[in-house]
């Protein structure tokens, strides 16, 4: 896949760009957002712009206000944060398509920033509504694509509105885009992917077409132990989604007959309880107890993980290794992110629990790659056709 970026696009100067930014950050109770990660990334797209004289208008979702406006998931905390990294005035409209906001439209001057309420606010966003992504669309004469992380989501700002306006990638968006293709495409031997988390559901299907791309599949997290049961082990009261259980059977089978490795704990920090506190066990795969639940991989798993990612050329990462959140049970997924971060091929994080892992292991500049996106990283592996890619303009 090969898609024109916004650098591509000679005329910025005096162009009204529609660019959708992914500002879904965390806000607490106070209105004060709490990881401002997202806001930074966008910077480099909204900068080239506003050196090149476009005139930008942003459009993102926060939260999952369905459909109908309400003010806890505004997107004013984002804008005033945008004030201040962008140290310029921000225009901020809440009444979309209204006189006023025309009235704006018309006086921006070049270089000027606008930011939309909340597209979420409206129920058409999320039904890809074809008329109300026309409207979006009147609303620039180009558009420009930088939110990764929801490319997978087939929303009218993201799908709808690419048929009815030039579109192209955002810087963000294109080095994406870049590096999957290539991991798709063309990836350095041998490839090793790194699968975790509780959403078996979610990756289960990933599982299947990864057979056929990679080397071997490291298996950590809640995931494992519906893969474990399927090879027989009791795992105790452990997270196990039953009803994937034969699924995995097959899964396990298919990897077999294509030469696939794949490597399940062989050993557990194991808890009776599910508390930050919880005493725990090492226990091996062979001899988990009755009442115990698997809450990280061991100290043999981590060496025989920590291994095979050592010897890797291409590493994806998508779900920590057991429940991160409590820091007893955080070191299988530490030891993940150090093992990638040692490794200076081409290693890759794919988006949510084991991006900001990376980043508060203080890791993230050892990577190779760490993706904005987690569903849409997953999606675009799984050689799904995102959404918000196939209407982009490919390169020329
Ligand atoms: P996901 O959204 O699928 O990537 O799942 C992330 C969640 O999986 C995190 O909140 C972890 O706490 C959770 N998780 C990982 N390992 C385990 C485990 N062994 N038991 C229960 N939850 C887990």
């Amino acid at each position: 896949m090969n898609k024109a970026s916004i650098a591509d696009y000679k005329y910025l100067e005096g162009t009204k760009v529609i660019l959708r930014e992914d500002f879904n950050v965390p806000i607490n109770k106070n209105g004060v957002i709490s990881d401002d990660k997202k806001i930074i990334e966008a910077l480099p797209t909204i900068n080239f712009l506003i050196e090149r004289g476009a005139k930008v208008i942003i459009i993102s979702h926060l939260g999952r206000p369905e459909g109908k406006v309400d003010p806890k998931f505004s997107l004013e905390p984002v804008v005033e944060r945008l004030k201040e990294l962008l140290d310029m005035p921000i225009l901020f409209e809440k009444e979309l398509f209204s006189e006023h906001m025309q009235k704006m439209l018309r006086t921006m001057k070049n270089g000027d920033v606008m930011v939309l309420e909340n597209i979420r606010f409206f129920p058409e966003e999320e039904k890809n509504d074809e008329e109300f992504a026309k409207k979006l669309a009147d609303l620039g004469d180009i558009y420009c694509d930088d939110a990764f992380g929801t490319s997978h989501r087939a929303h009218a700002s993201i799908a709808g509105i690419t048929k009815f306006i030039p579109s192209y990638c955002g810087l963000l968006m294109a080095k994406e885009v870049e590096v999957f293709s290539q991991l798709i495409e063309n990836p350095q031997r041998p490839f090793v992917a790194i699968l975790g988390g509780a959403k078996v559901s979610d990756k289960i299907k990933l599982i299947s077409n990864l057979i056929e791309k990679v080397d071997c599949i490291l298996i950590g997290g809640a995931m494992s132990y519906t893969f474990l049961a399927a090879e027989g082990y009791n795992v105790g009261n452990s997270k196990v989604d039953e009803a994937k259980i034969e699924y995995a059977k097959l899964l396990l089978e298919k990897a077999k007959n294509k030469k696939v490795k794949i490597c399940l704990p062989i050993d557990h920090l194991v808890a009776k309880e599910f508390s930050f506190l919880a005493d725990y066990d090492v226990c091996s795969s062979e001899h988990f107890p009755e009442d115990g639940i698997g809450m990280d991989i061991g100290p043999k798993t981590i060496r025989m993980f920590s291994k095979l990612i050592s010897q890797a050329k291409t590493a994806y990462w998508n779900g920590p290794m057991g429940v991160f959140e409590y820091k007893r049970f955080s070191k299988g997924t530490r030891a993940v992110a150090k093992a990638m971060a040692e490794n200076k091929n081409q290693m890759i994080v794919g988006g949510g629990d084991s991006a900001s892992a990376v980043r508060n292991f203080g890791f993230e500049n050892d990577f190779y790659f760490v993706s904005t996106g987690g569903g849409a990283s997953l999606a675009m592996l799984e050689g799904s056709e995102l959404p918000g890619l196939v209407n982009l303009k490919d390169k020329e």
